[in-house]
């Protein structure tokens, strides 16, 4: 991590009177857990903060304490900050509808540790070797001595968890361990959180992705598995896309996988695609050709495209490249 513009952060927080703090549309884990870990951070501080954010909030991070203090409907919503702190987001648009709330003469933090950050703040923060953008502000935080007490130790440790895939993958480095073992000593408890996180489902939850794994494809010999998610599955159960946040895990159970994807259909013109691999097949490289992006082994995108087509176009890409690299 930079060190000199971590410090920079500090001290324009520090300056700052009124804090906006906003991460990417459809949170995740690391979105949600560390804005709410950087709230406490700079309430901490006697600043006026609020979160804004579009998207439902996946309901297994509703046990998070302050869960309440982000505001998933910021289309009509006012809050005149001095700064804005942007995390997760490669780039502004990522944002969504609070785009618009970031006006003229606000100072932008951009804090993230995607490939291809824009560099759109008046500050930047990218470190795409770090594991989640909640090890960056434990490391922020750490620099200027903040207590860490119990509840910002979980959201911490849900940031780093969730985007380590349970510490699985190759983000999973010494690093990201020592900090997790770090925010175990401030009072984090492992065993709670991956409950509430992993095996808190409803029964329904159980029934979908059953339904999703009966009719998931092993295409190009079975080197990558192809699953679908559709708003009449998940309707008829009483659920929404958000109750099947990561479900894209899923596609890589089986051995000979090396590429595995998930489709949500959003809307009829609109394709919600989740890609992971486990080899050095580079799914953000992938993702970007369609206007998405994320890691090497983690990325999404969300195509104009109906399902059908956008699954076909994507299964031949990535076709295209498991040939480039045999
Ligand atoms: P997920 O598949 O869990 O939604 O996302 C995996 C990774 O891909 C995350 O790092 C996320 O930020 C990135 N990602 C997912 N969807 C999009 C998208 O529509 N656009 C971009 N630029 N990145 C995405
Ligand atoms: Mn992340």
């Amino acid at each position: 991590m930079d060190l000199k513009t971590a410090r920079q952060i500090v001290d324009a927080l520090k300056q700052s009177d009124r804090i906006l703090i906003t991460s990417h549309v459809d949170p995740d884990g690391d979105s949600v857990g560390s804005q709410l870990a950087l709230y406490d951070y700079v309430t901490s501080l006697g600043k006026i903060a609020a979160i804004f954010g579009q998207g439902t909030i996946p309901s297994k991070y509703l046990f998070l304490n302050g869960i309440d203090k982000i505001v998933t409907d910021s289309s009509n919503a006012v809050f005149d900050a001095d700064t804005a702190v942007v995390l997760e987001a490669t780039s502004i648009e990522r944002i969504g509808k609070v785009k618009r709330m970031l006006t003229q003469g606000m100072r932008i933090v951009n804090i993230d540790h995607h490939i291809g950050n824009s560099n759109y703040g008046d500050l930047n923060l990218v470190d795409e070797s770090a594991s989640s953008v909640g090890e960056l502000l434990y490391k922020i935080l750490k620099l200027d001595g903040f207590r860490m007490h119990r509840e910002t130790a979980e959201k911490l440790y849900t940031a780093i968890l969730t985007d380590t895939g349970r510490f699985h993958f190759a983000s999973t480095t010494p690093d990201a361990l020592r900090i997790a073992a770090e925010l175990v000593e401030a009072g984090a408890r492992p065993r709670v959180i991956t409950d509430k996180i992993y095996f808190s489902m409803s029964a329904e939850q159980t029934r979908v992705i059953g339904e999703m794994m009966c009719n998931a494809e092993l295409v190009h010999q079975g080197r990558m598995c192809v699953m679908s998610l559709t708003e009449e599955m998940v309707e008829a159960r009483g659920l929404s896309f958000a109750d099947f946040e990561g479900a894209v895990e899923y596609s890589m159970y089986v051995k000979s996988v090396e590429v595995g994807m998930l489709f949500k259909s959003v809307g009829d013109n609109c394709t919600k695609v989740s890609i992971r691999s486990r080899s050095s097949f580079d799914v953000a490289a992938l993702a970007r050709r369609f206007g998405g992006g994320g890691h090497v082994n983690a990325a999404g995108a969300t195509i104009m495209m109906p399902f059908e087509a956008a699954k076909k176009a994507l299964v031949e890409s990535a076709g295209e490249v498991f040939s480039a690299n045999d």
